[in-house]
């Protein structure tokens, strides 16, 4: 007779248990399995495009496959796409560099994990000051690499941005860098070019402290606000990292391309860690770059209809009974206030205790995916967000349906 052993578990770092699963991910994995299972769900939850990648960037990257570009390539990336993002920076966000200021990786994602690895020392106690709400992965990557997020709180009647002050009051000796999104995921609103001079004249002051700026939705603006490189400041550019990539104004999420611009030193020390890390981003990946990054119809093709949804799902929002939200200015997201709903009960009778109870209750009595505000920070959890990057039917619809279950609520 066979006897089966009971093998132990193997032991995980504490690291690995330390960091929770991308909630933004996981609502976009959870909507298509509801899907494939033949529910209809209308989603707001993934944060990007719902459009196809342009034909003119898929044809150079199967012409790059054509020609054999298969096989490891150099971790710096090619010249070719080095100096291709270099000239965007340079034109289109006056950022002084070169080629020898890029580091191409894999996803804005890796971007961000390469720099906050290149400035930060684990066991330091290093900080890194962060306005929340923020990008759910903010914490965990700055905790991979062994900081501190130290949080500044906005509010929704700031639109989501702090003053310089407030950033100033958070740092601390301890402070390696700040980090700056605008436009903003999840907020959808960015700063002004007034707002963000003033945070450059304040952070003049700290000239050993680093900026990181996300800019990845640069190209996605609603409003007549312009969007500022803080790496054109001259006063402040030997501190700042510019975070940029391809998913999102190119509709490439899923071709993982992404960039940053940054002090030669930390490019190279980047691209080191990259080639110890992942080697290099997908070889026939880097012959899209330059034809990407020419392509300014399409994007604005994009760009427009974006604008259209932005103001649809706001005009929509705003009828919901007792909520408050900002208007998105950008990036494809509305963070509405919904927390009046905390204690009351749903028309199918569950009591919502907080935004991910309010997400749940909200799929299962009427098929519409949201995401909860708790892993953004800050005041995010009594909100949630809603991404607009899908057709003008499903807002209409979607945003409709969550007004009259809102107002079937009791107390
Ligand atoms: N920064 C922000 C603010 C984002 O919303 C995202 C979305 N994924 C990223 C960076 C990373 O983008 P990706 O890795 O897809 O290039
Ligand atoms: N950034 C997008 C979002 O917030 C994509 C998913 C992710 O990488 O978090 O939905």
């Amino acid at each position: 007779m066979q006897t089966s052993t009971i093998l132990p578990t193997m032991k995980l770092s504490e690291r690995a248990k330390s960091i929770p699963p991308s909630i933004t991910l996981a609502i976009s994995a959870q909507v298509k399995e509801l899907k494939a299972a033949g529910k209809d769900v209308i989603a707001f939850g993934a944060g990007e495009p719902d459009f196809d990648t342009p034909e003119k960037i898929t044809n150079a990257a199967i012409e790059a496959l054509r020609l054999g570009v298969t096989h490891y390539m150099p971790s710096s990336g090619t010249p070719e796409a080095r100096e291709a993002i270099a000239n965007k920076l340079r034109i289109e966000n006056n950022i002084e560099c070169t080629e020898a200021n890029i580091s191409i990786n894999s996803g804005a994602k890796m971007s961000i994990n390469l720099a906050l690895m290149s400035i930060l020392d684990p066991g330091k106690n290093q900080e890194v000051v962060v306005p929340t709400p923020a990008w759910v992965s903010y914490k965990p990557m700055i905790e991979l690499a062994g900081g501190t997020m130290i949080e500044v709180p906005t509010s929704v009647d700031t639109g989501f941005k702090c003053t310089p002050e407030e950033i100033e009051a958070a740092i601390t000796p301890n402070t390696k860098a700040i980090m700056l999104n605008t436009p903003s995921n999840p907020c959808g609103t960015m700063y002004a070019p007034d707002e963000l001079r003033a945070i450059a004249v304040m952070l003049q002051k700290h000239p050993t402290v680093y900026i990181l700026s996300d800019e990845i939705y640069d190209e996605l603006i609603y409003s007549d606000i312009e969007h500022l490189s803080l790496g054109s400041i001259p006063e402040i550019s030997h501190q700042v990292i510019t975070i940029n990539g391809l998913s999102k104004a190119y509709a490439m999420t899923g071709w993982r391309v992404g960039y940053a611009c940054a002090p030669e030193n930390v490019a190279k020390a980047m691209n080191t860690l990259q080639s110890q890390i992942n080697t290099s981003i997908t070889s026939f990946c880097y012959a899209t770059i330059p034809v990407a990054l020419e392509m300014k119809d399409e994007v604005e093709e994009m760009r427009k209809v974006f604008a259209k949804r932005a103001a649809l799902m706001f005009e929509l929002i705003q009828k919901w009974p007792n909520t408050e939200c900002a208007q998105p200015t950008g990036a494809f997201y509305a963070f509405p206030k919904i927390s009046y709903y905390y204690g009351k009960t749903t028309p199918a009778g569950t009591v919502i205790q907080d935004s991910v109870g309010f997400v749940q209750a909200l799929l299962d009595e009427t098929s519409v995916a949201v995401v909860p505000g708790t892993d953004f920070g800050g005041c995010g959890p009594d909100h949630i967000r809603l991404s607009f990057a899908c057709s003008e039917d499903q807002i209409e619809t979607g945003v409709s349906k969550i007004c009259d279950w809102l107002s079937l609520f009791t107390t």
